[in-house]
């Protein structure tokens, strides 16, 4: 947004002019439909992220356990539940994984 007070241009999300020091009051019916379009964008972009990586784990199922003389609709309906369930559990620790991961960086040495 552009402060109204002195017209300096203020990232998005900031309500405190940096320059002279304006609070906007909490920002306008505008900026929070833009919040909401970006919240939404952000979990369909997360969502979507998922659905793939779960397509290309049951996919990837898919090609090995078709080398078995299995059923082919048996080994889809298993490569796919397999996917969408290694994701699951992918989503469930990945916030333990990347705190595992980046905790050095953010707490230095
Ligand atoms: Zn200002």
């Amino acid at each position: 947004m552009i402060c109204p007070n002195c017209g300096t241009r203020l990232s998005t999300g900031i309500t405190l002019c940096h320059f002279c020091g304006y609070e906007s009051p909490l920002g306008s019916d505008n900026e929070q439909s833009q919040k909401k379009i970006e919240l939404f964008l952000t979990k369909f972009i997360a969502l979507f992220t998922l659905f793939a990586l779960a397509i290309s784990i049951s996919f990837f199922l898919y090609t090995t356990m078709e080398l078995k003389s299995l059923d082919k609709s048996l080994v889809a309906i298993i490569s796919i539940c397999g996917g969408f369930l290694l994701t699951f559990f992918y989503l469930i620790i990945s916030p333990w994984l990347i705190q595992k991961l980046f905790d050095d960086m953010f707490h230095g040495k």
